[in-house]
């Protein structure tokens, strides 16, 4: 339920609640500090049985795979931990870190930059795109491509606009792909996406 949600990464998790189901297994493109890695863990991760499902998370950068892990140490026991896959890594190889057989149900990208990390480190456009169309490729039908766009730094507008293509550009037939806007919170330039591969 969206309404009470005020961050556009706690309306991501809404949806994702609605899509990811125990034992599925799912790519966090931006794991970062590692908030939205433990919330996808929490959906893929069986009570009794351990994980069922993985959590691919890649980060570009080293202190952001050292912060999440930190994150992970906190939050839950080293069992569970394994459940989770890191790589240092662009996401635009996603493709060659997620073994051939998954079936992915779910892609996010939480882009921009690390909060409380370099400022100047960000998500680019051009590898964006990349990172999508690799998601594209190992979705499974069912699945979902998620996105969290912030527009406020340089380079966010640019990297919107190649978002919004992407999406509007894939086919009908088989897409169904919304975007999120807080139209009363103009201080808050970020913007959800979510594009549902159905067949
Ligand atoms: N999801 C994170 C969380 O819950 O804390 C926040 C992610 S932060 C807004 C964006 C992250 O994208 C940064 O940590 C940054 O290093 C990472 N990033 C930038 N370019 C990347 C790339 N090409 N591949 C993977 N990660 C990248």
């Amino acid at each position: 339920y969206l309404f009470g949600r005020k961050k556009a990464t706690e309306v991501a998790h809404v949806v994702w609640e609605q899509v990811i189901q125990k034992g599925d297994t799912v790519i966090d493109a931006t794991c970062g500090n590692g908030n939205d890695t433990l919330a996808m863990l929490k959906m893929v991760m069986h009570d009794s049985v351990g994980c069922g499902g993985y959590v691919y998370a890649m980060d570009i950068q080293k202190d952001a795979i050292e912060s999440t892990s930190s994150l992970l140490d906190q939050a839950v026991g080293s069992k569970e931990k394994e459940c989770v896959k890191l790589f240092n890594l662009c996401h635009s190889k996603m493709g060659e870190i997620v073994p051939e057989n998954a079936r992915v149900r779910m892609v996010a990208f939480n882009l921009g930059y690390l909060p409380g990390g370099n400022k100047s480190i960000i998500t680019l456009s051009d590898t964006t795109l990349s990172a999508l169309k690799a998601a594209e490729r190992i979705l499974k039908p069912g699945g979902l491509i998620s996105l969290v766009v912030y527009i406020g730094h340089p380079g966010g507008r640019e990297e919107l606009e190649v978002v919004e293509a992407f999406g509007s550009g894939l086919p009908v037939s088989d897409w169904i792909c919304c975007k999120f806007q807080m139209l009363n919170r103009p201080l808050a330039p970020v913007l959800v996406f979510m594009f549902k591969r159905e067949n």
